[in-house]
């Protein structure tokens, strides 16, 4: 089974700055990006920010600052390449993406057509370096333990798949190994899900939209396998066997959250989503051909991507009744992963096992691997640098301050 490594062995939580452009040219500016880790701001008249009205402005500091002409590659290479190396190597990765609705949160994530983001290049990277796949007479299959099978009827499943999820998405398998590994066999995994209001929805679950009166989607619970992993029980995982495909589905998910969200008259800024690439690496018997029929040698590694709810505050856009839970319910979420980083953080630098509270939220809840010490978790705050935006970005940064 694989080595668990104690959380002063890992890497300490990477948090980055993206500061976007100014949407109109009358637009004022606050953000003045002064070094490759550190952005000024700018106070604007009006603002007091200490007791005695002085003028004060601030510096905050970050791993690394990606300023406006920063393409969506060179923030891949910096960000999420080296969680997807390691998670080619059998370990797990967390990214978030944080910020204010309209700080750039979904265009680093997703991206644009054009200028794809970090999850579709992940995923090109991904199928690159495991190489040309070779459908087997073998796949793997999630199970509802969260465990993985290995399936001889390849068929027989496939056709299952197809009666009982109508997946336009097949399961396969595929050969060919990474870098100098080239003895093991490849699978990929892909499940999207949304916590909205403290509640876990799969959006690959197939719901009937198009009814007259469709049933109200139902939540998800969070179980804790044999191995102490977290997972979203029940969660469809689709297996794909390229990029495309994997892209594919999340647009899929991308499209039924906003289906849904507008007949549930939700606000999709105030929901986190979770993109989850699951890669199960099986070891080949020694004539390379066939998959070593043996469970535990199957290594299993996986990276989160979050695009989180806005960090915006209720005030902002007045909300009422149902909305302030709502937003309330947001807040506490964010506050929380905020305490969970800060304290993992502090258990990184200074070898403490300090108990971090991941329970009190789902969002953290999920992740209570990576808060366990296991995996790299990294963070790009997201921030538009219009003066409009001051007060919620000054928080922003305190909020990126304190982790790290
Ligand atoms: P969020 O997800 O944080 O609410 P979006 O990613 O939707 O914000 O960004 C809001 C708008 O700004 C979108 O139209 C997006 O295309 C644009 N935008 C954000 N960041 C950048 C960037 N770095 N370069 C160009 N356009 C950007
Ligand atoms: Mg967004």
């Amino acid at each position: 089974p694989p080595k668990k490594p104690s959380s002063n062995q890992t890497d300490p939580v990477g948090v980055y700055c993206r500061v976007r452009p100014l949407g109109a040219e009358d637009e004022e500016c606050c953000i003045e990006v002064i070094s490759s880790t550190t952005i000024q701001m700018h106070t604007p008249e009006g603002f007091k920010t200490n007791r005695n009205g002085e003028y004060k402005e601030t510096q905050y500091s970050f791993k690394k600052v990606f300023g406006v002409s920063v393409s969506q590659m060179e923030l891949f290479e910096h960000v999420a390449k080296p969680l997807v190396d390691d998670l080619i190597r059998g370990k797990n990765g967390l990214l978030f993406t944080y910020g204010v609705t309209g700080s750039g949160k979904t265009f680093t994530m997703t991206g644009s057509p054009g200028q794809g983001g970090l999850l579709p290049r992940s995923l090109d990277m991904i199928f690159n370096s495991i190489g040309p796949y070779q459908a087997k007479r073998y796949v793997f299959k999630t199970d509802e333990k969260n465990s993985i099978e290995i399936q001889t009827e390849v068929d027989a499943l496939l056709e299952r798949q197809r009666r009982d999820n109508n997946l336009p998405i097949l399961p396969f398998f595929f050969n060919y190994g990474y870098g100098v590994d080239d003895d093991s066999s490849y699978s990929v995994f892909v499940s999207y899900v949304e916590i909205y209001n403290n509640y876990i929805y799969d959006l690959l679950e197939e719901t009937q939209e198009d009814a007259i009166k469709p049933k109200p989607p139902q939540s998800k619970i969070l179980r804790e396998d044999q191995n102490h992993i977290m997972y979203v029980a029940g969660c469809l995982e689709v297996e794909v066997k390229s990029a495309e495909e994997a892209f594919q589905v999340f647009w899929r998910g991308q499209k039924k959250r906003k289906v849904a969200n507008t007949r549930l008259n939700r606000e999709s800024s105030r929901s986190h989503s979770v993109f989850i690439i699951k890669l199960a690496q099986a070891p080949l018997d020694a004539d390379g051909d066939n998959v070593l029929q043996d469970k535990n040698q199957i290594s299993v590694s996986q990276l989160c991507l979050v695009d989180l709810a806005g960090s915006e505050r209720t005030g902002r856009t007045g909300a009422e009744g149902t909305r302030i839970r709502e937003a309330g319910n947001i807040n506490q979420s964010l506050l929380n992963l905020r305490t969970c980083i800060e304290i993992l953080r502090e258990n990184q630098m200074c070898g403490t096992n300090k108990m971090v509270p991941y329970r009190d939220s789902k969002i953290t809840h999920l992740f209570k691997n990576y808060f366990d010490g296991e995996g790299k978790v990294r963070m790009v705050v997201c921030v538009n640098p219009k003066t409009d935006d001051y007060e919620e970005t000054l928080l922003v940064m305190r909020f990126a301050e304190m982790t790290q």
